[in-house]
């Protein structure tokens, strides 16, 4: 089959390798989209997999092959993955926290081989049944989506609420969707990409602003001189975590979603005098995913307008390169041939 391998930091070359066979107790998917996420750019520019990882872990295809002793599953099932493995018995697995737990890893991440690959071995237990209606190109996007459900589920967020949202990219993009269909009554979005932006204008923002714009007089004036209560901050580097907590208004709430990776310099006196709550969140769980689905499926969330470039797994060197420069995508989606 043909994979994207990684050699190397910036160096990931197509190659023909063996496919893998189920065997007892596993499942192998024909894959039929993969979505190209941050987290495998980032893992491309730093080099943190060991060489001659597949990454790729947005995934939908269909069961191609099952294991011995495999129920429940059958050849042609077309499915999504929830790639993030877990004990299930530590602490946090016990109290559902699953993406806290450290025993073990994911697909497409070093661990096991991910989705850039015709063909990909997985667990049955990471399996998701795709609905009749829901198309299989939108199930390779719930990792956006689940990501924000996660997010706004955890950041206590409640109707009426004012948020700005900081980064219009795949996860800013289904937040801002997410807390409209929970009844906010503003969401602010700063954005600095163009395409992006006009995105987040199509899915419902009130106001869409360059980041250096007078963000914080602007949403003044939103809200009656108050300030958003809620700061999502989509875009995970040191600049805009900090400006998150000068942006929020007193005794407001800085929810983390972007993964800053870099010291970033902050000065807790104005959080202290300002009483304002803080909370990270990472991830999700299976219920995020299949709560996205379940609204995908419905009609509720809008998938239109997040894809803006279908590749085929031969381009994805190239796609990987482009990327890191800037440029007017939001989500780029590998398709597989029949
Ligand atoms: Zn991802
Ligand atoms: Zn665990």
């Amino acid at each position: 089959m043909k994979a994207a391998v990684m050699k190397d930091r910036r160096k990931m070359v197509i190659e023909e390798t063996p496919a893998p066979k189920a065997g007892p107790g596993e499942v192998v998917l024909k894959m039929k989209y993969v979505g190209i996420c941050g987290s495998d750019l980032h893992l491309y520019t730093t080099g943190l997999v060991p060489p001659d990882t597949i990454m790729g872990h947005e995934c939908a295809g269909i069961v191609a092959e099952v294991g011995d002793g495999v129920e429940g599953w059958k050849i042609g099932d077309r499915v999504g993955i929830h790639g993030g493995l877990y004990c299930g018995k530590c602490f946090w697995c016990r109290r559902g926290q699953t993406n806290l737990c450290r025993e073990v890893g994911g697909i497409g991440l070093g661990d096991m081989p991910g989705g850039y690959a015709e063909y990909l071995k997985v667990f049955p237990s990471m399996l998701l049944p795709v609905p009749e209606k829901m198309r299989l190109r939108d199930v390779a996007l719930l990792d956006p989506f689940s990501t924000a459900f996660h997010a706004v589920r955890l950041s206590g967020f409640q109707i009426a609420d004012t948020v700005l949202i900081m980064g219009a990219g795949p996860i800013g993009l289904c937040a801002l969707q997410q807390l409209k269909l929970a009844g906010a009554k503003v969401v602010c979005v700063t954005e600095r990409v163009e395409a992006r932006a006009r995105a987040a204008k199509a899915f419902g923002a009130d106001l869409v602003l360059d980041p250096t714009d007078d963000v914080s007089g602007k949403l003044a004036d939103l809200t009656d001189g108050v300030g958003v209560d809620f700061v999502f901050e989509c875009v995970g580097i040191p600049d805009t975590t900090q400006e998150a907590f000068n942006l929020v208004r007193r005794a407001g709430k800085v929810v983390l979603v972007g993964v800053c990776m870099d010291l970033a310099t902050v000065h807790p006196v104005l959080w202290v005098i300002n009483e304002i709550s803080m909370q990270a969140t990472i991830g999700f769980v299976r219920e995020d995913l299949l709560s996205s689905m379940k609204q995908i499926e419905k009609g509720v969330l809008r998938t239109d307008g997040l894809v803006t470039e279908t590749i085929s797994i031969e381009q994805l060197p190239d796609a990987f390169e482009r990327l890191l420069s800037p440029n007017n995508e939001i989500k780029v989606l590998v398709e597989f041939a029949d």
